[in-house]
């Protein structure tokens, strides 16, 4: 019996992470660190399924985005990296998922057809319609028990639930049925305005990002748009820095309130305390990668022990799987 609960999380290696990502799931993961054994999964198998035009880019990847969960708190004395194309277990069960599913359950999954739409796609590859059954291979390779997601991924785990409990009563495994963990925050918008932060909406605030980059997002932030004169009333509701004070500055939302609606405060000054709340977040993490950057063997150590570790848990777990599949002889 393991001692603890297990949780599966990871990132695609398709560049670094944003502010977006923090709030989605990576401040969860440092909460989470002590209760659970976690595995946090560097996905560059599945980063293929849209860059595979990329490899140079998916592979720089690979180091910023372990550095970015470093950064952000994570210990690695407590977290195991793994790196996915390394695990054997994960390709092996992929391909024995992918028997039990239906093309049309992954046809009709509405993040791939979003995010299809979102990269243009008319016919899919193989992979990128199969992402949510690697998905699962991913989360139960180890038995995961949790797997903190933003809400974009709750049809994905809906899947991987439905997958492993067919799989288990066909074979008679005992594959943990893991949980969706939602984050709190949800979708971060973007300070442009746009709905959502993203990689490729060029608003992207990254966890790397200088002080100078920083105030450039924050600086062109949309505010309220009908507030012409700083001496005129402002309306918070619709205003985009107002969003980012209540998610990152929350002691402190009553008082720009008042202050924003009665004219006392301007919309730069407002914007002049949002950048400094957003440089008093990222520095320590500005610190923590500057010293992986500065040791990059430590950081490929912990990629290669974290992957070999995960891999003696995956072949053992596979073992059992397959025998229980019959195809031992
Ligand atoms: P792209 O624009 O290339 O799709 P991205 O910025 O959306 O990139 P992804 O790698 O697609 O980044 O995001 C991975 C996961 O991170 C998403 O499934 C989502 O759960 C979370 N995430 C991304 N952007 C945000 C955001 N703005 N707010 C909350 N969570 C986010
Ligand atoms: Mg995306």
């Amino acid at each position: 019996m393991r001692s603890r609960r297990r949780i599966l999380t990871g990132d695609r290696t398709t560049g670094k992470l944003h502010l977006g990502h923090y709030v989605g799931s990576l401040k969860s993961r440092v909460e989470l660190q002590d209760e659970y054994e976690t595995f946090i999964l560097l996905a560059d198998v599945q980063a293929l399924t849209t860059h595979f035009e990329e490899p140079e880019l998916i592979n720089s990847s690979i180091l910023d985005v372990t550095m970015d969960n470093l950064s952000v708190g994570l210990d690695p004395e407590k977290v195991t990296f793994v790196q996915q194309s390394q695990i054997t277990s994960i390709a092996e069960l992929t391909v024995f998922y992918s028997m039990i599913v239906s093309v049309n359950q992954l046809r009709h999954n509405p993040t791939i057809k979003t995010e299809a739409a979102n990269y243009g796609y008319e016919d899919l590859s193989y992979g990128f319609l199969g992402y949510p059954v690697s998905q699962t291979a991913d989360i139960s390779f180890i038995n995961a028990d949790l797997v903190p997601v933003g809400e974009d991924q709750v049809p994905h785990i809906e899947l991987s639930r439905k997958i492993i409990r067919k799989f288990n009563k066909l074979y008679g495994t005992n594959i943990t049925v893991p949980r969706a963990k939602l984050s709190e925050v949800g979708r971060l918008a973007g300070l442009d305005g746009n709905a959502k932060m993203g990689k490729s909406m060029g608003n992207a605030i990254y966890l790397s990002d200088s002080p100078e980059v920083v105030w450039q997002h924050v600086r062109k932030a949309v505010t309220d748009t009908s507030r012409v004169h700083a001496h005129m009333e402002g309306h918070p509701e619709v205003c985009n820095v107002y969003k980012y004070h209540q998610v990152f500055n929350p002691g402190e939302t009553d008082e720009i309130h008042k202050e924003c609606t009665s004219a006392a405060l301007s919309c730069f000054a407002c914007k002049q305390r949002l950048n400094e709340v957003l440089n008093n977040l990222l520095e320590p993490m500005r610190e923590r990668r500057a010293y992986y950057e500065n040791n990059i063997d430590i950081v490929k150590d912990l990629i290669h022990e974290g992957s070999k570790k995960a891999n003696a848990i995956g072949n053992e777990n596979l073992e059992r799987i397959k025998e229980k599949m019959h195809i031992l002889i």
